[in-house]
């Protein structure tokens, strides 16, 4: 009989509770134990949602980031919040944002000299993860109580648990060495640790233990693939059954060493890789359970059942009981229910899974495989239909907009000159001083923002009501960034919810979710579109709001734009066309409204791409293909513009040594970028590779609440003109402002241009 179990489950809340709960936390709007509380509530719920599975996940439960719950559970936590007191949690929330809860923190307490940890992304995914540090001098000691409590309470609820942790391999691969010293040089202190966590789950009866190692998936030289073969050989003695799990993407060269390392089960991607799958299968030592993701864990549309059961069922009678079945990887990446999306357009809602359905379908599955497809024969008729009603569906293909993307030349790609003759040309049209200063783009999402929002989309408030709201925040950013001295103001980004949404809502092939909430770090959730059909843009989609902010100000005002690319990393995609395809249509999309900002007037237009980076494929042999369409796509929507107009671009936490040469490629005539956090050392690109054109390099963490002093941005800002000559950098925050305060931004973008002014004065 083939097992289903699911492999992590979102924790965010079908009505986002867990991030509301945390927020009134930090604000010390409500104490501790009403947190915990929401948790266990929250971990109880989720699990009666999996009921009918055989296996279900304890352990992916987390207050703010798995990643760093295993730093936690490894008794490896940075030295700097090492004794400080308070609550476990106060600590874990101190390495997370830089600072536990206001009430923890007394004047003059631990905050002002706490940190925040790194962020990064987790693989390919939106997910961001706290980056575990590492030194020479890192020890291990198992704290494994919030595990075991959770444990607890789950049997106690009868839920069949099987505890996930992350295994020690991606461990070490995805954290950070502070000191140049080697990661795989802990891994024989590290082991110890999780062999021990084994055995106390031993003794808590679990028989199953789902380990992660998604960086099976990613290329791994020898002694990384060493390190697997040394971490389970350590590990094999335990008295639980260990479940390997890989996912979001393929094992190839890693095949081999996945299927015979000495656990009892597999899970890997069949999404992903479902050709990897029968090879194997013949590599596959006879004992071991071979898990297969079959449900996209990273999508939103619905399975092809009949097409899984086609290929599941000839493999089912040759493995038996060592088939499972599961999605392709943890749940965490999509919105918990579709039921909840009351008002979405119906047709679009009936091609769709969330996370809850995509578990439904896993039980579909199941029951076809033990009992036979006539037993789910009314299920898998509904889902036939659903699946043949969206192939055909008109709102899916418009030949206009593919025949546009045919006629895409590579002319429409470039700028009519070079860098270095518009460069002149923007400088007299703008007329800034050296280490010129902005922001990137949004200025804090008030309460007040908010609810003119909910006011308008609920109809208590009519378009010109919400427009003066608009207007008057505008307006407010506009005084705001005049007094602080900002050399290129922005509008604040007030109308626009969230800087893909706002786009999408406005093209055509986009649909839309009222609670489609992903978590993207801590207690920040995104609600991304579902690109489901050909890209059109009926009419200008930002012009008004610039002209309007422009009209305020002498100052320059940057024309603020989601690119193509981000557009589509950040969406939910089609399925049913090559990812590059729906990226052009954006990029036609976004050229004509670059087009229009320019013709009203508007000098400097920013692109902001995120998203760039993360969309690289894992696996290195695939990243020329994606830069290729992704960097081309940029310049059509760019490119276009006259030479006087200032194209910026926008990335955060992008890591781009290793892509640098495409980043250039973009030919934007500035980039703003991530690296505050780490220390000005993304800049290590610059050293060797020579950025011809402009570029901010983040001088400000707006990721924490903590205020920048001047002398510090002052540093940084030198250390940055070591590598990049002055006269092409500019200084600014090194994201958006939308997520803090006013009462945080104003002294921090004081502090800012003071920062410039001294690097003038020195200068
Ligand atoms: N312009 C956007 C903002 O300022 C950019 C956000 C981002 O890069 N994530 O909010
Ligand atoms: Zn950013």
């Amino acid at each position: 009989m083939t097992t289903i179990h699911n492999l992590g489950f979102p924790r965010i809340g079908a009505q986002r509770e867990l991030k509301f709960a945390l927020e009134s936390y930090w604000k010390g709007a409500s104490p501790l134990g009403a947190l915990e509380a929401l948790g266990a509530q929250l971990r109880q719920r989720h699990w009666q949602q999996q009921a009918g599975l055989d296996l279900v996940p304890v352990g992916d439960f987390s207050f703010y980031d798995q990643v760093l719950d295993t730093s936690f559970l490894l008794g490896h936590l940075p030295q700097r919040v090492q004794g400080l007191p308070g609550d476990a949690l106060d600590n874990y929330f101190r390495v997370a944002r830089g600072r536990s809860a206001p009430a923890a923190e007394g004047a003059g307490g631990p905050a002002a000299g706490v940190a925040a940890g790194e962020m990064t992304k987790w693989f390919d995914t939106n997910y961001h993860y706290i980056v575990p540090e590492f030194t020479a001098a890192t020890t291990f000691r198992l704290d494994a109580s919030r595990l075991l409590a959770q444990l607890a309470e789950a049997k106690a609820q009868g839920v069949p648990a099987k505890p996930v942790i992350i295994g020690p391999v991606t461990y070490l691969s995805i954290g950070k060495s502070k000191d140049g010293s080697s990661r795989l040089a802990l891994l024989e202190r590290l082991l110890p640790a999780y062999a021990e966590l084994l055995e106390l789950l031993a003794a808590q009866g679990v028989e199953w233990v789902q380990i992660d190692e998604p960086v099976l998936v990613t290329e791994l030289d020898a002694q990384w693939q060493h390190a697997f073969n040394t971490a389970y050989h350590h590990l094999k003695t335990a008295r639980v059954k260990i479940l390997l799990a890989t996912y979001f993407g393929q094992l190839q060269d890693n095949a081999y060493l996945a299927a015979n390392l000495p656990v009892a089960g597999l899970h890997v991607d069949a999404v992903n890789d479902r050709a990897g799958v029968l090879p194997l299968l013949n590599l596959l030592p006879a004992h071991k359970v071979l898990s297969l993701g079959v449900i996209n864990g990273r999508n939103i549309w619905k399975t092809d059942l009949a097409a899984v059961l086609d290929w599941v069922e000839p493999l089912a009678q040759r493995l038996g009981d060592r088939l499972w079945l599961a999605p392709s990887c943890s749940l965490l990446h999509v919105p918990v229910d579709l039921a909840s999306e009351r008002q979405m357009d119906a047709e679009v809602r009936s091609w769709l899974a969330f996370a809850l359905q995509k578990l439904e379908e896993l039980r579909v599955l199941g029951r076809a495989l033990r009992e036979g497809r006539g037993a789910v024969a009314a299920e898998l008729q509904a889902n036939q239909a659903a699946l043949a009603a969206r192939r055909a569906s008109r709102r899916v293909h418009n030949p206009a907009v593919q025949a546009a993307v045919q006629g895409i030349t590579a002319r429409q790609g470039q700028r009519a000159s070079g860098y270095a003759q518009r460069a002149p040309r923007q400088a007299a049209v703008l007329d800034l001083p050296a280490y010129p200063t902005t922001t990137i783009g949004s200025f804090p999402q008030t309460a007040e923002i908010r609810q003119a929002r909910s006011d308008y989309k609920a109809g208590r408030l009519d378009e010109a009501g919400y427009q003066a709201l608009m207007r008057a925040e505008i307006e407010r950013s506009v005084r705001e960034q005049e007094r602080l001295g900002l050399d290129v103001l922005v509008h604040g980004e007030a109308e626009r919810n969230d800087m893909v949404e706002y786009f999408g809502e406005q093209l055509e092939g986009y649909a839309f979710s009222q609670f489609g909430w992903v978590q993207s770090y801590g207690s920040r959730c995104v609600k991304p579109p579902i690109l489901f059909g050909d890209v059109r843009r009926p009419r200008a989609m930002t012009v008004d709001w610039i002209a309007y902010a422009q009209a305020l100000t002498t100052k320059p005002m940057k024309g603020m734009l989601t690119g193509p690319v981000t557009l589509l990393n950040w969406s939910f995609v089609r399925d049913d066309q090559p990812r590059a395809a729906s990226c052009r249509q954006l990029a036609l999309a976004i050229r004509e409204e670059v087009l229009d900002l320019e013709r009203a007037g508007v000098k400097v237009i920013q692109i902001d791409e995120a998203a760039l980076r993360e969309g690289l494929p894992l696996r290195r042999s695939q990243w020329a293909d994606y830069l290729g369409w992704a960097v081309e796509s940029f310049r059509i929507a760019a490119n276009g513009v006259r030479d006087e107009t200032q194209i910026h671009t926008h990335m955060c936490y992008s890591e781009f040594n290793d892509i640098i040469a495409s980043i250039a490629d973009m030919d934007a005539d500035v980039i703003t970028i991530e690296t505050a956090r780490s220390d000005m050392e993304l800049l290590d690109a610059f050293e060797s590779f020579d950025y011809p054109n402009q570029i901010g390099p983040g001088v400000y963490d707006i990721h924490s609440p903590n205020i920048p002093a001047q002398d510090r941005m002052v540093q940084l800002m030198k250390k940055a003109a070591e590598r990049v000559p002055a006269e092409r950098l500019w200084v600014n925050p090194d994201c958006g402002l939308k997520t803090r305060q006013w009462a945080e931004v104003i002294p921090a973008l004081g502090n800012m241009v003071a920062a410039a002014r001294a690097l003038r004065a020195q200068a």
